[in-house]
């Protein structure tokens, strides 16, 4: 079975209850010899790291990690404060935004995510699409291909999370929350429509996405009810 590993708690000395997300489930296992560098299942104490495992029932609360195979480390020699703060980020919703029986649908996008992080380094456009899937997933979907009110695809003006998404000329009123620019509005779009992240590493005003995290951090942080704990590292 495929998993990626969330959290390692100690348990006795050298063993550890693993909980960690599969394709169709959320797991939690022993794992032992776990802190024993010279064990095999040491490459499970290190969260996000992919790993095939196969597990056997015992007379323990947890079934037993029988063999593991790492698939994919996040872990590389030169790891700079953004790309750290990007990982301990998407750990965090993966723990925090949704109940354990819907933290699944987030695998494959976790899974990529952090895959093409490290391959790329390019943070902030991986973690953008990282939260417009946890955007989506929580059952907070915007619009972003045609006006809330009206259903018009054409002269949008503005986007407002209050209301859901992008509004159009005539829909607008004065006061009416008003987000981003036009080139931000262009990039919301693309974000929310990428269903794989082939936008990170592309050419994008990295202003403008700056400007998109920190509105999508507020608007998660509002819209799920939980404070990141974790964004030290990416907000300058
Ligand atoms: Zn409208």
């Amino acid at each position: 079975m495929k998993i990626i590993v969330l959290t390692i708690n100690q348990y006795k000395e050298k063993d550890a209850i693993v909980t960690a997300v599969a394709e169709n489930q959320l797991i939690t296992f022993l794992a032992r010899g776990i802190y024993n560098p010279k064990s095999k299942n040491s490459i499970l104490n290190n969260p996000l790291t992919i790993v095939d495992i196969e597990l056997v029932e015992g007379n323990f609360k947890y079934p037993i990690l029988n063999s593991s195979k790492q698939l994919f480390t996040p872990l590389k020699v030169e790891m700079d404060s953004k790309y750290l703060g990007s990982l301990l980020l998407m750990n965090e919703m993966m723990m925090h935004l949704f109940p354990d029986e819907e933290k699944h649908r987030m695998f494959p996008f976790l899974e990529e995510g952090i895959i093409a992080l490290r391959k790329t380094n390019d943070w902030l456009m991986t973690l953008l699409i990282f939260m417009s899937h946890a955007i989506r997933i929580g059952g907070f979907e915007l619009e972003v291909n045609q006006c809330i009110n009206c259903g018009k695809k054409k002269n949008i003006v503005a986007f407002s999370f209050v209301d859901g998404g992008f509004v159009c000329e005539d829909c607008y009123y004065e006061g009416m929350e008003r987000v981003f620019t036009k080139e931000q509005m262009v990039l919301v779009r693309k974000i929310f429509n990428s269903r794989d992240y082939s936008l990170v590493s592309t050419q994008y005003s990295h202003g403008d996405a700056q400007r998109l995290f920190n509105k999508f951090l507020e608007f998660i942080q509002e819209a799920f009810g939980y404070r990141f704990k974790n964004i030290r590292l990416l907000v300058d």
